[in-house]
């Protein structure tokens, strides 16, 4: 065994040495330095020679992080062999390299409740009962790709690489030993060629399998591999995929339910992590989705696992509750997402606000935050069910949401079918963060089962649409052309008043697309829309450009920089052709002579009140939280 006694260590966690700044550091020094100050109980395991020069004091604790961080303590960088931590690794190849079907024909995937080395097949089958006993590793191996052993171990080591992101070797005096006295295992593999559960020359396999359980890791490495599990496959820190992502629970599975020895049951019981040990003294643990631990010492209990691995690993799952079985509260995801009535930005002629007002209960919009599990999606479809009358419009916004999965996907386009079937129309933004959803709608559709979902891209444009049918409707007809005297800029006007008016004003037309007014440009006039609509946009501070409002009809818009005379603080752009009336700031003053005072007066009492009821709404807008 290579292991030197604390050579080439992290930094030992003694009491009196000033505590780590980082937070990680010190939780994992203070219980090194606990565990490592009880007394040292087990056995250096001996039934490999070699193995019994490992120095039993040797203590490491690594932690690795999806985010690629990796945390320290002891005799971290002392390497030693991986023995049977391997067996996930191997299982993932093999799952790999043949696919689930193959391998379930070879190996199965249930506890044995006996020990490692044990020689007992399946009664019925004659295959071993799953990859993490030593029959089901000399199985896996025999099941890795290569034209002979040496380039099966060669992708072995390559394997190995990338899991723990360096050079892979292996401990020649460590395999001898295990090779001249493995008896036991030379036995399982010809039982096992004899069931043809391994095909060629036993011995080649055989070979292979001692080499790669022969593997030098340290317990940083065992951290990066358990990290490159909890992270779906991809080496946190490298980047590099180790294992296919379907393969990954697979995988954690086994180590699950049979990763511990004759211990698995009390340990998934207890500490609730999928692992894997070692006879070298090494445990890999993983949570998955979050980090993996990599703990080494030596001495062994009588079933065969690390005391003090066991002991670091317990205690990090009792004091910082990290049982995958702990489950999390339920409904968190769900949290601030009750549906409410929304409206959009866009400006509508006083009938058609009026009618969309007096209909508000007919478009709603929730704004869920969280990850859309099956108990939050499930959560979220009742209520927008409920509250939503038949017939009415629903927005539903996902760009607050975490993650989408596969349940959330599902249960979304069901919502979609339950609510069509009512007449409720449901539109979804914010999804193209969420590949699940995307792929759960392609796949409805490719099995000719459309889901009734509307994906828009933002719930501006989503709420615009709602109230667009929403007016439809209610037979209110928006869009017709608005003659100047009914228009918002000539209220209380006289028709006198109105002539005088359009005496100052220019006719204009303006091309779908065309700038109407441009940001930043001198403002010397307002526009009244006569007919077509326009969208009132402006410069995040990002650079990308937002719609503030839409305005149509009878409206006018400029009125801000004719009333202050600074620079336009928007750009206006034709969505469709739009005529329009101009009022430069001369024209305003042509109206200042006597008898025209009074409809001067009368356009900026218009004006003042178009302002504010711009104020009014942004207000509103504020207080809801969606400026
Ligand atoms: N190379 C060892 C054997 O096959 C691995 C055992 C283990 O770590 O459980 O006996």
């Amino acid at each position: 065994m290579s292991a030197q006694p604390a050579a080439g260590t992290a930094t030992p966690a003694h009491p009196g040495t000033t505590p780590p700044a980082n937070p990680v550091d010190r939780v994992l020094g203070d219980l090194h330095a606990r565990i490592g100050g009880e007394p040292l109980t087990g056995a250096v395991a001996d039934y490999i020679p070699e193995l019994s020069t490992a120095d039993p004091s040797t203590f490491g604790i690594a932690l690795a992080t999806v985010q690629g961080d990796v945390h320290e303590v002891g005799d971290t960088a002392v390497p030693f062999t991986i023995q049977s931590i391997s067996k996930m690794v191997l299982y993932g190849m093999a799952l790999e390299d043949r696919g689930r079907e193959a391998v379930a024909e070879v190996v199965g995937v249930e506890p044995s409740g006996e020990a490692f080395n044990s020689i007992r097949l399946h009664p019925e089958r004659s295959t071993p009962l799953n990859p993490m006993v030593n029959a089901g590793a000399i199985a896996t191996t025999g099941l890795v790709q290569g034209a002979d052993p040496g380039e099966r171990l060669a992708r072995i080591l390559a394997t190995f690489e990338r899991y723990t992101g360096r050079v892979a070797e292996v401990d020649e005096r460590v395999y001898r030993s295990e090779s001249e006295t493995g008896h036991r295992n030379r036995a399982i593999a010809h039982l096992l060629r004899n069931f043809s559960v391994i095909g060629g020359d036993p011995d080649d396999v055989l070979d292979v399998y001692f080499r790669q359980c022969s593997i030098l890791v340290t317990c940083r490495d065992l951290a990066v591999m358990g990290a490159t599990l909890a992270n779906r496959g991809v080496n946190p820190i490298t980047g590099a995929r180790a294992l296919a992502e379907e393969h990954v629970p697979s995988v954690l599975s086994v180590m699950a339910t049979c990763g511990m020895y004759d211990f698995a049951g009390q340990w998934l019981h207890d500490i609730g992590l999928p692992a894997k040990s070692g006879v070298a003294g090494g445990i890999l643990a993983v949570l998955p989705g979050q980090f993996g631990v990599g703990t080494l010492s030596p001495p062994l209990d009588a079933v065969g696992n690390s005391v003090r691995g066991i002991r670091v690993c317990r205690a990090l799952s009792e004091e910082l509750g990290l049982h995958l079985l702990d489950p999390p509260r339920p409904g968190v995801a769900a949290r601030g997402t009750a549906p409410a009535p929304a409206a959009s930005r866009r400006r509508r002629t006083g009938a058609a606000e009026d009618a969309l007002e007096g209909a508000s209960q007919r478009i709603l919009r929730q704004r869920p935050q969280g990850d859309l599990t099956f108990a939050a999606a499930a959560a979220i479809a009742r209520s927008l069910g409920e509250s939503c009358p038949d017939g009415g419009s629903v927005v539903l916004d996902l760009s607050a949401v975490s993650r989408v999965d596969g349940a959330g996907a599902a249960i979304l386009c069901a919502l979609g079918d339950t609510l069509a079937a009512r007449g409720v129309h449901l539109l979804v933004c914010g999804a193209a963060d969420h590949p699940r959803l995307g792929a759960e709608i392609e796949r409805r559709a490719d099995a000719g089962d459309a889901a009734e979902i509307d994906v828009r891209g933002d719930a501006e444009e989503a709420l615009e649409w709602c109230e667009d049918r929403l007016l439809g409707q209610l037979g209110v007809i928006e869009d017709a052309a608005v003659p100047l005297g009914s228009g918002e800029l000539c209220r209380r006007m006289s028709p006198e008043e109105v002539a005088d008016l359009r005496a100052a004003l220019e006719d204009v037309a303006f091309a779908a697309g065309e700038v109407m007014i441009a940001e930043g440009s001198p403002s010397d006039h307002l526009l009244v829309i006569g007919s077509g609509r326009a969208s009132v946009t402006t410069t995040r501070d990002d650079g990308s450009r937002v719609r503030v409002l839409t305005i149509g009809p009878g409206m006018f818009t400029g009125e801000v920089g004719l009333i202050d005379g600074g620079p336009r603080s928007a750009t206006v752009v034709a969505d469709t052709p739009v005529t329009a009336h101009r009022l430069t700031r001369e024209g305003l003053a042509r109206l200042s002579d006597d008898p025209a005072l009074r409809t001067r007066t009368l356009l900026l009492l218009n004006v003042a009140e178009s302002l504010s009821g711009h104020l009014r709404r942004a207000t509103a807008l504020l207080a809801a939280g969606s400026a």
